[in-house]
């Protein structure tokens, strides 16, 4: 393949120990204070297979998921179904293990998936944020008709705006902003004409989950075996993520990618790298 020939191409935060990201944020206790690749949100083209292979072939596309646990019966999380808290997964892109914004990567088979032609690779990558609304929905016991009110204003917020109208929740409360102040939590049952069922918040910001709190809170990490749903529910034509993608830049210009990202005047939505 064409592709093969061509020389690899990788993109990382470049921090220092005496300049690094704890000076802007980081997730909890981890730190970026090296050089760390990007990229979490991934789909490809399967280019060669080791000889332990036997689900894929050379050709094959997937989509990839990028939390792989270490799947130990040890493990008491992975051994009871909730490999998503695996205290010892390899998540990439996240300290210490670089991430798939890159031209070749290597993945686990086993945490591969074979994603169908009509699905793009644009599509395949924005399975990632879909898992995490599946997964939302099948926490929040999302039923029929349930009033429901969506917190945020990103991007994981319009995919579970898709994900639960799919799912029939009716009505929802479409104001998409990123904080919810006391004066609109207090219109929340004027929005809705009734009141709210159910609260799916995709900030963490403190006055959503205040505004938020009705009887019962359950928090989500990450997301486990929902994969095949969300391949299934887009090859279906029932969820479509093609409008989700606002911009769109070669690998090599990768740079342009995240400033067009991190400008607000840009409107961007998601920003997809493609190296076809
Ligand atoms: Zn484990």
């Amino acid at each position: 393949m064409d592709i093969l020939e061509r020389k690899p191409y990788n993109y990382a935060i470049h921090t220092s120990p005496s300049n690094d990201l704890r000076l802007h944020g980081h997730i909890r206790d981890i730190v970026v204070t090296g050089d760390n690749g990007l990229g979490h949100e991934s789909a490809g083209v399967v280019l060669k297979v080791g000889k332990d292979v036997t689900r894929f072939k050379p050709g094959d596309k997937v989509a990839l998921e990028c939390g792989t646990p270490c799947s130990k019966a040890t493990c008491y999380f992975c051994r009871t179904g909730q490999y998503n808290a695996c205290p010892d997964v390899a998540f990439f892109s996240t300290p210490p293990h670089h991430g798939t914004l890159r031209r070749y990567h290597t993945h686990q088979e086993a945490w591969l998936h074979h994603i169908p032609d009509n699905i793009s690779f644009e599509g395949g990558a924005l399975l990632k944020p879909l898992t995490v609304a599946l997964e939302g929905i099948d926490r929040s016991g999302l039923r029929l008709a349930d009033p429901l009110v969506i917190c945020g204003a990103g991007s994981i917020v319009l995919v579970t705006l898709l994900a639960t109208n799919a799912a029939g929740a009716e009505p929802i409360v479409k104001e998409l902003v990123p904080r919810v102040h006391q004066a609109f939590a207090g219109s929340i049952v004027e929005t809705l004409g009734q009141e709210v069922k159910l609260v799916i918040e995709c900030t963490g910001v403190e006055s959503n989950i205040h505004a938020g709190i009705y009887i019962d809170l359950r928090f989500q990490y990450r997301y486990h075996d929902i994969y095949p749903k969300a391949i299934s529910l887009v090859a279906a034509g029932i969820i479509d993520l093609k409008p989700l993608v606002s911009h769109r830049f070669a690998l090599e210009d990768g740079v342009k990618a995240f400033e067009t990202a991190s400008n607000p005047a840009a409107k961007a939505i998601k920003v997809q790298i493609l190296d076809d």
